[in-house]
């Protein structure tokens, strides 16, 4: 039988594979995701976007849908022996370009749905209980093979699998692991309790700094417990709850999820290979839950990615354009790691017996990571760095910039230019920002992924998109 042939194969349907599928689909590829599940994630693991993946939504088309599901978060605050000690979340307002200036609490499966039922929707291939074991780089392109000897074949592979990838170990890319042994508890249940709860993050200040309490979407609540040895019951963990919420009584009314997990960090040598298969998300990198990193860093891998294989593969730029995908996501990687880990390890190591302050502290220093709003691409200055949101109004109308951005293509922004709008190619479209938004350059070209590529004048902007390799030169 003819193998059956896609633009890309997706190895793991979590977010990050799932979100592959989605742009992969906004960009006219042809894609197929491969998952040896039975079915999206029912409970438990990631529990908040940032607000970057926020916008990221909003470019994607799927802020409307997601964000109705979560809760709105954008506050810590600190308690000891019962009392309220003091509450923090000024770097929110320090946020420019931010219409969100919140985290989205909201679990993992919420998303893994979505995107499972809106890929399904479209008719997109999501395969379930499909088992990959072997991917191959051909001369033509790639060849997976599923456990029981069906083969794809494929322009691109992504491996998308998670923290024990199966594809990054068939290339032999180096994972070095370094396990700090800190094992944490969590539990997301619905509670019962006197303590006098609103929906912020709550660290606690005791002997250590090791129970933080989550609000998350709908009636359930998470619990992060650092746990002194591998071998704990829920018993235990409800324990140091109980130890940190004193003199208030915490129980649980309804267990949804608990599960243990012990700190590992780690991130992959290379993202690539002979340009053909790529890592993304856990596959790619692995950290401490701290700051709830995960997930938002696997999907914005995602959305870094994919327009660049489309680029390539629809319109022709130059495949040296995919190498971007390592230079520009690999960094961000170690800096998550180095954020989570800090945060992480003062949990308990403080000279000072401050530990739940000095933790929200270095949330505070950590912010561009942690929202991901401090997160860019090259030198210093306009290019490089995301999109600030802002408003047009026009005719009566206000728009948010984001709302107009659109995955499939380069957006030119032009500033009070009154120059009629000249062809464009159909890799960009065109947005005119009426007189009234501070901007010191005429034009400015924005990547499908919502970062500034180039600015300067419209003349200058305008040979950058003539031909594919003149826009992603430099890149
Ligand atoms: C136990 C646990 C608890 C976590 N808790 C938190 C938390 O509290 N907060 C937080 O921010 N993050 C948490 N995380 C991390 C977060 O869940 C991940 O960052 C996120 O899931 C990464 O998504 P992904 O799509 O890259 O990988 P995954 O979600 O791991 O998805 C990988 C997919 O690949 C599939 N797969 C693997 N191998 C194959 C194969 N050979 N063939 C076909 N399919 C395959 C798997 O079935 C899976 O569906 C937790 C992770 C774990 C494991």
């Amino acid at each position: 039988m003819k193998a059956q042939s896609f633009d890309l194969v997706i190895v793991g349907a979590g977010p990050v594979g799932l979100m592959c599928a989605y742009l992969a689909r906004l960009s006219g590829l042809s894609a197929i995701v491969l998952d040896k599940s039975e079915a999206p994630l029912e409970v438990g693991r990631a529990d908040a976007l940032n607000a970057r993946t926020l916008q990221l939504l909003e470019l994607a088309g799927l802020f409307g849908e997601i964000y109705p599901l979560g809760k709105p978060c954008n506050t810590s605050s600190v308690w000891k022996d019962g009392r309220f000690v003091s509450r923090q979340s000024a770097w929110w307002d320090d946020l420019e370009g931010c219409f969100h200036r919140h985290f989205l609490m909201l679990g993992q499966s919420f998303l893994e749905k979505s995107l499972d039922a809106k890929l399904r929707e479209l008719g997109a291939s999501v395969r379930r209980r499909a088992p990959v074991e072997r991917v191959e780089v051909t001369e033509e392109g790639c060849r997976t093979t599923l456990v029981g000897g069906e083969l794809l074949e494929s322009k691109y592979v992504v491996g998308a699998d998670g923290s024990r990838s199966l594809v990054r170990e068939l290339f032999g890319i180096p994972f070095v692991i370094e396990r700090p042994q800190i094992v944490w508890a969590v539990i997301d249940a619905e509670l019962e309790t006197d303590f006098p709860k609103v929906p912020e993050i709550i660290v606690f200040q005791a002997d250590t700094s090791d129970v933080a309490w989550i609000p998350r979407e709908g009636a359930i609540d998470r619990f992060y417990v650092r746990m002194d040895t591998k071998d704990f019951t829920l018993e235990d963990a409800m324990a140091k709850v109980n130890r940190a919420t004193w003199p208030h009584a915490v129980s649980l009314k309804k267990l949804v999820w608990f599960s243990r997990f012990s700190v590992k960090e780690s991130v992959a040598e290379s993202y690539f290979v002979r340009d053909r298969v790529f890592l993304a998300g856990d596959a790619a990198h692995i950290h401490s839950v701290n700051g709830g990193q995960g997930l938002n860093t696997g999907l914005a891998d995602a959305f870094n990615l994919i327009w660049k294989l489309a680029l390539v593969l629809k319109r022709g730029a130059p495949s040296s354009l995919l190498a971007s995908y390592e230079s520009e996501r690999k960094p961000v990687a170690v800096s998550v790691i180095e954020s989570s880990g800090e945060l992480v390890r003062s949990t308990k190591y403080s000279a000072t017996g401050t530990h739940a302050e000095d933790y929200v502290k270095i949330v505070e220093r950590r912010a561009g990571n942690i929202t991901g709003m401090g997160i860019r691409y090259g030198r210093d200055g306009l290019d490089g760095q995301r999109l600030p949101d802002f408003e047009l109004r026009s005719g009566g109308e206000t728009r948010r910039i984001y709302s107009l951005l659109d995955y499939s293509r380069y957006t030119l922004l032009v500033f009070g230019v009154a120059s009629p709008p000249a062809p464009l190619p159909d890799y960009v479209r065109r947005v005119d920002v009426p007189d009234g938004v501070p901007t010191a350059a005429e034009a400015i070209l924005v990547r499908p992924d919502g970062y500034i590529a180039a600015h300067g004048t419209l003349a200058e902007m305008s040979a950058r998109i003539e031909t594919p390799e003149a826009l992603v030169h430099g890149l």
